[in-house]
């Protein structure tokens, strides 16, 4: 992430932006471009419009870092009626879960039995649970509550983050698994001594690791990012790919380059986050692209 990007996220994290932001209708109107609404309702029609239009889904009941047992446990309700719902709309996706969300950090081991529970309903309605990567604080941790739980169900994807000096590392532990794994460039400000910080670095690493990837058919490489450069070096290597792989974006970014290649009949996922706890997922859009915070203090300066 660069300069403007760490000075944004740490603007955002700021209480009385924040307020500015959930508080004001141009900062709900920017939600809207990036989060598919507050309900379990309003995510599952937004799931159909993707799957009408060729996309598969992924849900992502928004939230992270929970502080109580209570807090964890709804969460993890909140993604087992994600669940129920996905098969009773005959839904063509799957769920994406933060472990922290579900009390990784202050409870490993209630988070582990429930990405247990939530792997065995996904398999009951058919499909699987990708896990999310959060900050590097825990990266260990979320790759040995994955490796269990890949062991017991056999269902599951985790998230590997290209910045990370460690990732080709940690895929010695995680492609012997199978799985589909998500590789991303990473939305974390991390420090210079374990991450990548310039843009030409987090790219060459990116390549390097999806190359890696596409030539490994027991696991499905799902490339996450809006960058066509690096989406290239994908299509490249796919007419020499037997197993599965697919593309992944997020909803609301670069819907013109969605619609294309879905036109063209790529393979693509689409992540739709919902929930009312959409802010920390708001400020990393931001800090990826300082031209969405202009867009917001345009609408908000235009209301005065
Ligand atoms: C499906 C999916 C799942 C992800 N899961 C994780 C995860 O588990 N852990 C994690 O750390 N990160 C995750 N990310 C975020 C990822 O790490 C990057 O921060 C994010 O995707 C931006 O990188 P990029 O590859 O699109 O390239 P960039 O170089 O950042 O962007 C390429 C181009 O895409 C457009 N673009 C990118 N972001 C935005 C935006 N926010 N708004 C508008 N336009 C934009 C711009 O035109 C930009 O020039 C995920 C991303 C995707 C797509």
């Amino acid at each position: 992430m660069n300069f403007l990007g760490r000075s944004l996220l740490a603007v955002t994290n700021r209480s009385a932006v924040r307020k500015l932001i959930t508080g004001t209708r141009p900062g709900r109107a920017l939600s809207t471009r990036f989060v598919a609404g507050e309900t379990l309702e309003q995510a599952i029609a937004v799931a159909q419009e993707m799957n009408a239009k060729g996309a598969t889904v992924s849900l992502d009941h928004l939230g992270e870092h929970v502080t109580d047992r209570a807090q964890a446990e709804a969460a993890r309700d909140d993604y087992l009626a994600c669940l129920d719902a996905i098969g009773a709309n005959g839904i063509n996706g799957n769920i994406s879960v933060k472990l922290s969300q579900l009390g990784m950090g202050f409870d490993d081991e209630l988070a582990g039995a429930s990405l247990d529970a939530l792997a065995a309903r996904a398999a009951d309605v058919g499909t699987t649970v990708s896990v999310d990567m959060e900050e590097s604080a825990v990266t260990d941790v979320t790759i040995d509550l994955y490796a269990a739980a890949q062991r017991n169900h056999g269902n599951l994807g985790l998230a590997v983050q290209a910045y990370l000096h460690r990732t080709r590392h940690d895929l010695d532990t995680i492609m012997p698994l199978g799985g589909h794994i998500r590789l991303c460039k990473g939305a974390y400000a991390e420090p210079s001594e374990i991450a990548y910080q310039s843009r030409d670095e987090v790219n060459e690493a990116f390549d390097r690791l999806t190359h890696l990837l596409m030539s490994d058919d027991g696991v499905k490489p799902a490339i996450a990012s809006h960058d066509t450069d690096r989406l290239d070096v994908t299509a490249a290597l796919v007419p020499n790919r037997f197993g599965p792989y697919e593309y992944q974006m997020l909803y609301g970014v670069r819907p013109g380059l969605q619609a294309k290649m879905l036109g063209a009949g790529d393979p693509l996922r689409i992540y739709v986050p919902y929930g009312v706890a959409w802010y920390p997922y708001l400020t990393r859009r931001m800090a990826e692209r300082p031209a969405n915070i202009a867009f917001f203090l345009r609408a908000a300066l235009s209301r005065s």
